[in-house]
């Protein structure tokens, strides 16, 4: 080998190796994650380079990361057989920061004026820093690697301050092998030390599992003979079911992947497959699940989908990619075009995001849509778990409103055992009835039993009614469904009468009006702190007075709701 030469680090390079050595992030585990990362790009380059030029002398055989662990040394090695770096690469690519979330990450923070307080913490999660991520746990690390087709090596090491030596050594395999030496581990009972086995898959199936290439670790076991032996095992199952066609995938295996990411025991309804090919390329495999988590309702719940960037896990519960209405989805979504260090905040103003967004939610609609078409069955167990969930779209997704409208279903007069839904009731309406009529109530027999049924009843009108607690809510802001009025029949004219009927009880009405117009008076006053105004009404029936609001006023539920939150 030749000799050792001792090089500088960048002076961008070095601040965030200081970062990194001094770092108190407590997420120390995702540097394995972007050393397997490395290593799996690695791999596929080498694929990608074999395959354009055919002359390359590489080695194609058994294509793998390797994970090995000692003890005593406290070393982790991670070693690929990939396509390797020479030497000016090494300098170029380890010895500098070309990557841009890195100097985004750099630059925030110098805004910030502090490398060690929280700020900093949470800025290095959001991030990743690749490679150098390694130095929270070493402190020192070497790296031996041999480009594809090269017949010189090379040897880098550094303990993360200001310089690294780098020096050509004349043999090593082809790809890459990092070795950690670890800091000193934190835990009195090594529990959590890198070098344990346990830790290692653990760490590999919650970042690595679905890395399309094997990552083997020796394995200690006992034989048939009692014997301690070792063998090499893969720790990931390379299993990205949705990379595969539909058609290639049992449905057991789509519902053991759906328990593994939603971590629900029970099969999924419903299992939407979906890949978008092109200049953004990316694939998704969603859920709906069976049954409604406890936390539905609940303000803090998690919810969202799992975000993969080309195989590599990046986060969980990403709710950026599917409005909150539909926060009962699960599944996965991997991106080809986005950057491992994506964070939350960047995520948000994602262009490409938001077009995946609008495609995944166009998507479960119209698989909703399909259920109700084809497996009414199905729709209906869907609904009853998560139609309250669904109808809060109505009013913050006014660019699906009229998909949404499509699949919501109530329960109404017409059917005291079935919903119906809005396309249903229109299918139904009677000769002369120009709107969808509904009542929103706590419960079905209150609804049923107001005074103002009583009409409808008499006139043979479906009435819908609408107990969800959403219902109240969203009623103000919907008002037709394909160009057929939303009417409540507690506010305003119930509007029963066609034109001509509307006429003569006009006329009727200004006489009685002026005949009962004495008694309205009296009432009025009497009245006056509990009512704005006592009217003849056409509504009644049998009951000989009710109350009706104004037709922009509160209903007495909403009203409810309002005080109960002291407003
Ligand atoms: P990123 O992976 O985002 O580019 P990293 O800091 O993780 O950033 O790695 C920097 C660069 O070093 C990589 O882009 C790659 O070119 C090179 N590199 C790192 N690890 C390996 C490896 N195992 N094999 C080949 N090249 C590697
Ligand atoms: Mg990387």
């Amino acid at each position: 080998s030749t000799q050792v030469e001792t090089l500088e680090f960048q002076a961008e390079t070095r601040q965030l190796l200081q970062l990194m050595v001094h770092s108190i992030y407590s997420n120390k585990d995702i540097f394995l994650r972007e050393l397997i990362s490395n290593a799996s790009d690695a791999l596929d380059k080498l694929r990608l380079e074999a395959f354009r030029d055919k002359e390359l002398a590489v080695d194609l055989a058994d294509p793998r990361v390797e994970i090995e662990t000692d003890r005593e040394q406290r070393t982790l090695t991670v070693r690929d057989n990939g396509i390797g770096m020479s030497r000016d690469e090494v300098v170029g690519l380890i010895g500098t920061i070309a990557k841009s979330g890195t100097a985004e990450l750099l630059q925030k923070m110098q805004q910030q004026e502090t490398t060690s307080g929280p700020a900093a913490k949470e800025l290095i999660g959001q991030f990743g820093v690749g490679f150098y991520s390694s130095f929270m746990v070493a402190d020192r690390i070497s790296l031996l690697t041999k480009r594809a087709g090269e017949k010189q090596a090379t040897r880098w090491e550094s303990n993360g301050d200001a310089t690294y030596t780098i020096e050509t050594v004349d043999d090593a395999p082809q790809g890459t092998a990092v070795t950690l030496h670890l800091k000193p581990a934190d835990d009195e009972d090594n529990l959590f030390d890198y070098t344990s086995e346990w830790k290692i898959r653990e760490l590999v199936r919650r970042y690595s599992d679905f890395i399309t290439w094997p990552i083997k670790m020796e394995i200690e076991s006992k034989d048939s003979e009692g014997e301690n032996k070792r063998e090499l095992k893969t720790l990931n199952s390379m299993k990205a079911l949705w990379a595969r066609a539909r058609d290639e995938v049992s449905d057991k295996e789509y519902n053991d992947f759906y328990k593994h990411v939603s971590h629900d025991w029970r099969d999924p309804l419903e299992i939407i497959p979906l890949r978008a090919e092109g200049t953004f390329e990316y694939q998704a495999l969603l859920f709906l699940p069976a049954h409604a988590p406890a936390d539905l309702f609940t303000r803090d719940a998690k919810r969202g989908v799992q975000l993969y960037v080309k195989r590599v896990f990046i986060m969980d519960n990403c709710e950026t990619l599917l409005p909150e209405y539909l926060r009962f989805v699960k599944g996965v979504v991997d991106a080809q075009d986005l950057s491992l260090n994506v964070s939350r905040e960047i995520l948000q103003q994602d262009r490409q995001i938001s077009l995946i967004r609008r495609r995944l939610t166009k998507k479960v609609l119209s698989s909703v849509q399909s259920l109700l078409n084809d497996d009414v069955e199905r729709y209906r167990s869907l609904w009853t778990e998560f139609g309250a969930a669904v109808k809060e779209g109505l009013l913050s997704d006014p660019d699906n409103r009229d998909t949404i409208l499509e699949l919501v279903s109530f329960s109404s007069t017409h059917d005291p055992k079935q919903q119906t839904t809005l396309r249903q009731y229109v299918e139904r309406m009677k000769e002369g009835q120009r709107h969808i009529y509904y009542m929103t109530g706590s419960s079905r027999s209150i609804i049923e039993s107001s005074p103002h049924m009583e009409a409808f009843r008499a006139k043979g009108y479906e009435v819908l009614l609408l107990t969800d607690a959403v219902d109240e809510v969203w009623v103000d802001s919907v008002t037709e469904f394909d160009g057929t009025p939303l009417q409540s029949i507690a506010k305003g004219e119930a509007g029963l009468e066609t034109d001509e009927e509307k006429e003569a009880s006009e006329t009727e009405r200004d006489e009685k009006q002026k005949e009962f117009a004495d008694l309205l008076a009296w009432m009025t006053g009497k009245l006056t702190e509990h009512v704005k105004e006592v009217r003849l009404s056409t509504r009644l029936t049998t009951s000989a007075a009710c109350l009706v609001s104004a037709a922009d006023d509160m209903t007495p539920a909403m009203e409810r709701m309002y005080r109960a939150m002291g407003q």
